[in-house]
């Protein structure tokens, strides 16, 4: 442990993996531990949230898992003050939820509009109501929330909550660092790009979209589409949202940083 993050406590919202390796939210969670960070692992899926606590666990870490629907106030509020009881501060708030439906415009149900909506940009708005005031009382803190880079390019796949959730978590982003800045909250957004993870391949359209349903095409496809020749996976995003999280990013607010091998750099 290098200790980048010693003392501070970190509300990870979606740490679980929906299958087996590494998604965003389950690498962040460990390498926040990994860093000295006591993190609470909160998941929609208890059994998800669990298995990456017992991961930290195991490495000596402390950490507590905990089961919540963050498009639900009632659970955003009842997950905070469980983080707070526990752990006495929330230094560290990691907004990694996110889900994709596949359709444009005219092909997605209103239900699903609403769903993706929820999940992705009904969260952070909860969970950053929440722990700002909390923040504001600590004298500061660091929120993260995790976009895309379909926030900012069309990425090939028909998926238009999908971009328009994450554009508007990037303004969320900006808008809110610019009001808490003098609270000394600093919140920052990462951009992946195309990350191996279990989401990826557990999305039911995805793989069809880019490959007619076989995921090692998908793979394959997507590495291609990549400057650097290669998909990020799970720790690319971990290291960077680390080093949001930490003190040697003290003076850096309102950031979208771009985590995707080059891929945005290509069609500009
Ligand atoms: P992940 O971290 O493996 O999974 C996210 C976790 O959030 C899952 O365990 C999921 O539970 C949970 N979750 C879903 N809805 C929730 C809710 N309402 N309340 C609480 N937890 C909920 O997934 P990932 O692929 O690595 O993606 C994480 C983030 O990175 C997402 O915001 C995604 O949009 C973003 N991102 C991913 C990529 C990529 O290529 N993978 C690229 C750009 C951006 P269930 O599995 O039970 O649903």
């Amino acid at each position: 442990m290098a200790d980048r993050l010693k003392g501070k406590v970190a509300l990870v919202v979606g740490a679980g993996s929906i299958g087996p390796g590494w998604g965003n939210g389950k690498a962040t969670a460990v390498a926040f531990a990994r860093e000295g960070a006591r993190v609470f692992c909160a998941d929609i899926d208890r059994a998800a949230a669990e298995e990456t606590a017992g991961i930290i666990k195991e490495e000596g870490g402390e950490a507590l898992a905990y089961r919540a629907d963050v498009s639900t106030a009632t659970d955003v509020a009842a997950m905070v003050e469980a983080c707070a009881s526990a752990f006495g501060r929330i230094d560290v708030l990691d907004n990694n939820v996110g889900i994709a439906e596949i359709g444009g415009v005219v092909e997605l149900t209103e239900a699903a509009w609403d769903r993706v909506f929820a999940v992705n940009l009904k969260s952070a708005f909860l969970t950053m109501k929440h722990v700002i005031p909390l923040m504001e009382r600590q004298g500061g803190g660091s929120i993260v929330n995790i976009s895309s880079i379909a926030s900012i390019r069309y990425t090939g796949v028909p998926y238009a909550t999908y971009y328009a959730t994450k554009a508007a978590l990037n303004q969320l982003t900006k808008t809110t660092a610019v009001e808490y800045a003098a609270k000394r909250i600093r919140v920052n957004a990462i951009l992946p790009g195309l990350m191996r993870t279990p989401m990826v391949e557990h999305s039911a359209g995805l793989a069809k979209s880019y490959a007619g349903g076989d995921i090692e095409a998908m793979w394959r496809a997507r590495d291609r589409q990549v400057p650097m020749g290669f998909g990020g996976d799970a720790w690319d995003v971990a290291w960077a949202a680390v080093y949001l999280a930490s003190d040697e990013s003290r003076y850096v607010t309102g950031l979208e940083l771009v985590v995707d091998g080059g891929i945005t750099l290509k069609y500009a």
